[in-house]
């Protein structure tokens, strides 16, 4: 006679052995590989009909296939940054090295599958469940700033919710772009037989991007860039998650710690050359503090300008807007270049390793209003906070993006924060501790702006579905 323990153990053998049968079936099903370069394609249509197959496919896929797929695209991210860093800065020729492979480093820090959740309700006429269900085809347009790191975050947040992707990819940033979604599909497929999760047009022109804005199998957009492309997938018939431009600006009052702040400042507006949408662009400081914050930023290692270096800079950063009331007009062959280079435009010699220029302007210079991704940080007087407050929000232009506080005073955090009504908030750190990079919180690339979803998260990318079982199921 079978003991007990011998029961169990042959119950246990036969339902793995019935398990794994299932799994050598179904799990990697043997299908021959679709058109297309691992999900690149020339045609914009192909790539939407290819990513329409890529939902198909999801929509069978168990919850463990698409928590694979989110950790294939952080190992891939984190295992290749520093040759994946290094395409992308080859390419997109801005920013620097050591924080374009940080930048994919710290993709395992997206929220994945495990941000998936369901509502339930129950009473006397029984139960009602709220499932977080995907929309299908999401149509995402990403910037040169972060190529690579906004697409493998999109992929990350869209897949964990069900969704399949297909990219248009800045022009220049197209090749790495493309490199990702190429490695990102293979690893994909070894490992759940799931093709075409994420698509992208080789070729990115403004007209692909208006297909994808255009077409019926897109069922929503998700774009990040600067106020044209905002304006576009605003003005378009789909629901449009808008990752928009900011300017952020940084407010350091009397009761600051300024040692903290100049460091802060450094860290956050010089971080890849002050690419980040959410980093320190104009800083408005209290008059009884200033001359101490300019030094507590000599300290912390930024290189300072005089008002004669910094007209050079100015001239040879931005041309004069024909309309007074016009944007000054960026030189984009300065936008992310190194600390150092721009201050030869200043005839000025520093280390490569020099993290940020900075300088006292008035709020005229066109430092202060336009978004100039470029490591110099104008410091404009401000008489008190309340004054700095003005200044905070007439340079923020209602973008509602990010700003910053350095202060000590609850009272001025709080009306500043209501003021200023911006998607993020940060006090008393660097921009990226709003990201939940040194401070709480989780990252993305992608920060809902105008359209209101905030830092996008896998929720971001569903849609509610009720499902209701009249005067049943309740079991208390
Ligand atoms: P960009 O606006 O030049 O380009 C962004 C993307 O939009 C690119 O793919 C570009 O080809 C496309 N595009 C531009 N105009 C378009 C139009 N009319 N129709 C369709 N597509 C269009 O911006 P960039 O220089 O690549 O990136 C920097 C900008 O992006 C900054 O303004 C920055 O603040 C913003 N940004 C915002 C976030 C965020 O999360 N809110 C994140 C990163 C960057």
């Amino acid at each position: 006679m079978q003991s007990t323990e011998d029961t169990i153990r042959s119950v246990v053998q036969e339902v793995l052995a019935e398990l794994q049968k299932k799994n050598n079936g179904t799990s990697v099903p043997k299908r021959e590989r679709q058109d297309g370069d691992w999900g690149v394609f020339a045609d914009t249509d192909q790539a939407i009909a290819a990513a329409n197959e890529g939902f198909a496919g999801l929509r069978e896929a168990s919850m463990e296939d698409r928590a694979k797929i989110v950790e294939i695209v952080k190992r891939i991210c984190f295992e290749q940054s520093e040759e994946l860093g290094k395409l992308e800065l080859q390419e997109t020729k801005v920013g620097r090295l050591e924080h374009k492979i940080e930048k994919l480093q710290i993709i395992k820090k997206v929220p994945g599958t495990e941000w998936m959740k369901t509502d339930a309700m129950s009473g006397d006429h029984g139960l009602m469940i709220v499932e977080y269900a995907p929309f299908g085809v999401i149509g995402a347009i990403t910037p040169v700033t972060h190529s690579l790191p906004t697409l493998a975050g999109n992929v990350i947040n869209m897949v964990a919710s069900g969704n399949s992707m297909v990219v248009n990819p800045h022009p220049s940033g197209k090749k790495i772009a493309c490199e990702g979604v190429r490695r990102f599909n293979r690893a994909i497929y070894a490992a759940t037989g799931l093709q075409n999760v994420v698509t992208i047009v080789s070729e990115p022109t403004l007209e692909s991007a208006e297909r994808i804005f255009q077409h019926r199998d897109v069922k929503v957009l998700c774009v990040t860039g600067g106020p044209g492309v905002a304006r576009a997938a605003m003005a378009s018939r789909k629901k449009a998650i808008v990752a928009g431009p900011g300017n952020p600006p940084v407010l350091v009052d009397e009761t600051a710690d300024l040692d903290n702040a100049a460091r802060s400042i450094i860290a956050g507006g010089g971080y890849d050359n002050n690419l980040l949408c959410i980093g320190e662009k104009e800083v408005f400081v209290v008059e009884s503090v200033f001359n101490e914050f300019m030094a507590a930023m000599d300290r912390a290692g930024a290189a300072r300008m005089n008002s004669s270096q910094i007209d050079q800079l100015t001239k040879a950063a931005f041309s004069p807007p024909e309309n007074k009331d016009d944007h000054w007009h960026l030189n984009r062959d300065l936008v992310g270049q190194h600390a150092s280079v721009l201050a030869k435009h200043a005839g000025m010699s520093l280390p490569e390793s020099t993290p940020l220029l900075f300088g006292e302007t008035d709020e005229q210079n066109p430092f202060v209003p336009e978004e100039q991704m470029m490591p110099f940080v104008p410091i404009v007087r401000c008489r008190n906070a309340d004054h700095g407050i003005d200044l905070c929000e007439k340079y923020e232009h209602g973008f509602r993006h990010t700003s910053l506080i350095h202060s000590r005073n609850v009272r001025t955090m709080s009306t500043m924060g209501r003021r200023m009504d911006t998607t993020l908030f940060i006090k008393n750190g660097p921009s990226p501790a709003g990201l939940g990079l040194g401070g709480e919180g989780y990252l993305s690339f992608s920060i809902a702006t105008p359209t209101g979803e905030g830092v996008t998260n896998p929720m971001t990318f569903t849609r509610q579905r009720r499902c209701v079982m009249v005067d049943d199921l309740r079991i208390v």
